[in-house]
């Protein structure tokens, strides 16, 4: 549960193409979940249930509301990483970065430092937490949980093993990220 008399935060999620960011917001934001890997450079915006269009194609925006009214968070995510890199606007503004890893995907662990150091070169004090997704692929996992704990430790960040799949600490890790944002703005 998310406390707070505030405003408006902005949460981007970052990592390798491929790892679930897309799914990872959308099990979070409306409970859903696709198969289908994000390809369609369309522009979503999900302010609740409605999906509208945004100037920047290559970003989609979600928008949440926490338990009072006036408690908003913009959920950014981005399938193209050279938009990503080009572009200060994606950071602008920042207050949380969702960065995520695939637990079977040893060089999606592996480009962590390369994110980790994008992400400081624009935001000095953003808060980070680092998802090791789709921890339901139990016979395919490259990436053990130690050593995700222990590149999190090193960098002094929160982490989760999770799954957009099958649920597991989705909800969890976003409140915790959330909750650490609302805190450090109040
Ligand atoms: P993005 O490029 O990082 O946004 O990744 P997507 O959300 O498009 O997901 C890439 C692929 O991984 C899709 O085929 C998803 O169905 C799959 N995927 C995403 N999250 C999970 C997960 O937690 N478990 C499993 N098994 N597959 C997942």
């Amino acid at each position: 549960m998310i406390r707070s008399k505030s405003k408006v935060s902005k949460i981007i999620v970052i990592g390798d193409k491929g790892v679930g960011k897309s799914n990872i917001v959308t099990r979070f934001t409306q409970n859903e979940f696709s198969l289908e890997s994000s390809s369609n450079p369309m522009i979503n915006i999900y302010t609740d249930v409605k999906i509208k269009p945004f100037r920047f194609p290559e970003i989609r925006r979600s928008v949440i509301r926490g338990e009072e009214d006036d408690l908003k968070f913009h959920i950014w995510d981005t399938e193209s990483q050279d938009a990503l890199r080009s572009t200060d606007l994606y950071f602008k503004g920042c207050h949380g970065v969702l960065l995520v890893y695939d637990v079977t995907k040893q060089e999606s662990f592996e480009n962590l430092e390369k994110w980790v150091e994008i992400i400081r070169e624009h935001l000095s004090d953003a808060k980070i937490l680092l998802v090791g997704n789709k921890s339901d692929l139990h016979h395919l996992k490259t990436v053990c949980t130690e050593d995700g704990q222990a590149f999190a430790d090193s960098k002094g960040i929160t982490f989760y093993e999770a799954s957009a799949l099958d649920c597991t600490n989705i909800k969890d890790a976003f409140e915790e990220l959330l909750q650490t944002v609302v805190d450090s703005n109040n």
